[in-house]
């Protein structure tokens, strides 16, 4: 029985390293993996899947109207796949979610998801909402705050590295970046 999966964490736990790896380690056996990731920005060299130590892969990108399931179903016609591997799954939709558990359930096809638990308020994205409540297996990935403690939290931080906690879910090309933090600390940085 093929499952439906979501690996979860918060910002550089590895979630896309490890996502390469997996289809590295399909590919070394001539199995064939569909790869999916989000298409937040269009400029050239975005939409691929890349890591923090290196592993690229170019990806197929969804869009919130993109049909999932049947575009692998197609794929899945031409050559067998062995699995479907999604990064930045916290941009899925609610549809789109139940469509990767349908190619899981009726085409049998594992589907890994790889995503953020929490935007920069601690709120759960609504591709994690939807993959928390249905997936078969629920995986944290751990990433370490500079305490020690896990890191659950993501910090969104401005240009000059002032915690922000307002504005909207994504800021697609902003300067704002996001520090993975324990939630103690991330509490702290934003009233301080
Ligand atoms: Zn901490």
């Amino acid at each position: 029985m093929a499952k439906l999966y979501f690996y979860y964490a918060s910002m550089n736990a590895g979630k896309s390293s490890t996502l390469l790896q997996t289809a590295f380690n399909y590919g070394e056996r001539g199995m064939k993996v569909s790869l999916w990731t989000a298409a937040l920005d269009d400029r050239p060299g975005f939409g691929a899947i890349s890591s923090r130590i290196g592993l690229a892969s170019d990806a197929h990108r969804y869009e919130a109207d993109t049909d999932i399931e049947a575009r692998v179903l197609d794929e899945h016609k031409d050559t067998p796949l062995a699995c479907v591997l999604v990064d930045e799954a916290q941009f899925l939709t609610r549809d789109q979610v139940w469509q990767l558990a349908r190619l899981a359930d009726e085409a049998g096809i594992p589907v890994l998801c790889y995503g953020l638990r929490t935007d920069f308020q601690g709120e759960l994205f609504p591709g994690s909402a939807a993959l928390l409540g249905i997936a078969d297996a629920l995986v944290e990935m751990k990433a370490v705050c500079d305490c020690g403690r896990k890191a659950t939290m993501n910090l969104r931080v401005d240009a000059n590295g002032k915690a922000v906690s307002e504005g909207a879910q994504t800021e697609i090309g902003g300067n704002d970046r996001y520090v993975a933090m324990c939630r103690k600390h991330f509490s702290e940085a934003l009233e301080g």
